[in-house]
């Protein structure tokens, strides 16, 4: 462009599940041939890293297969067929069992590395098409003029101005593209969590298996996702549930954690009173 714009047929804002894995899906649906003209904005340097793991049911299986990634993950995360959830105020422990799927062992429930998921996708698409260090900051729709069509301008930290005749905001939580939809902001749902990842070179020995306990308001966990690796080998979240949180899982700890559970918060907290679909 002569002012220095850059024109793009597809923008997509944000390198996360969403914003990959929308990109993959376009350029395997053909929307631009080759990835042409299909622009994903990271405004990290690289792609993230943080987060450590994350459970991956059957029906994200099921989208990850129609992507052509699964396979490059199943080999490397064991199945998860049940959870012990021990209550520590009265000692009872349950077990549930995860479903199993009977076509195929590919999209039964893992943990997965976020990063290695994020690679899963980011591995799809050709060089160039993310671009990295490139923060959205405003957005502003053009009307067409006789000399061109209607497009949304966006505009990046570092100056640069790209003119996208499609939009997609995959920015995750605290998303412009949404702001600039009108859409509301997130809530602060009163909940906090500790993430980590420990690595045993020679094997950790344990049940493929998520072991979880629960007291007061918290929850503690352990999930092993490969033969080495355990994630989170310590987790606890003060619970805030908002009012559509269901008990099913967790019922006595639920009820019992009544109206202490969110003491740090609590402004917050006041839906979390009347719960529902217990
Ligand atoms: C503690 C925790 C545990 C979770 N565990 C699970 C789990 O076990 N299983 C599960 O399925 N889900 C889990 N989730 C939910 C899951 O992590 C999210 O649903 C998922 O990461 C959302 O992906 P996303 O791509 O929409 O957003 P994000 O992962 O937030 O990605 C958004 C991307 O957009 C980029 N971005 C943001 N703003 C801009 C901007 N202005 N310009 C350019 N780039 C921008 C960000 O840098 C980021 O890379 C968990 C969430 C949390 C918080």
């Amino acid at each position: 462009m002569a002012d220095g714009s850059v024109d793009a047929e597809v923008v997509i804002v944000g390198g996360g599940i969403a914003g990959l894995a929308t990109a993959v899906a376009l350029q395997r649906a053909g929307v631009a041939p080759g990835g042409r003209g299909i622009l994903v904005l990271e405004r990290h340097p690289e792609l993230r890293a943080t987060g450590t793991a994350m459970t991956v049911f059957p029906n994200g299986w099921f989208a990850l297969r129609a992507l052509g990634v699964a396979h490059k993950l199943t080999s490397r995360y064991g199945v998860i067929e049940k959870s012990r959830v021990t209550n520590l105020e009265t000692g009872t422990t349950q077990v549930f069992r995860f479903a199993g799927n009977k076509v195929s062992d590919e999209v039964r429930m893992r943990a997965v590395g976020r990063k290695a998921l994020l690679d899963a996708l980011a591995d799809e698409l050709p060089p160039g098409m993310v671009r990295f260090s490139s923060k959205l900051v405003s957005i502003d729709a053009v009307p067409a003029t006789s000399g061109s069509s209607e497009a949304t301008v966006l505009r990046l930290e570092d100056g640069a101005v790209i003119r996208a005749k499609i939009l997609i905001g995959c920015d995750g939580v605290h998303s412009v593209v949404a702001r600039w939809l009108g859409l509301s902001e997130p809530l602060r749902s009163g909940r906090s969590t500790i993430r980590g990842l420990s690595v045993y070179p020679s094997g950790h020995g344990l049940k493929q298996e998520i072991r979880q306990y629960l007291s007061n308001g918290i929850r503690a966990g352990l999930l092993p996702i490969s033969n080495t690796g355990i994630y989170p080998p310590s987790t606890w979240a003060r619970t805030c549930p908002p009012s559509t949180w269901t008990w099913s899982v967790t019922p006595t700890w639920a009820t019992s954690r009544g109206h202490h559970c969110c003491t740090e918060t609590p402004g917050a907290c006041s839906r979390a009173r009347q719960p529902v679909g217990r």
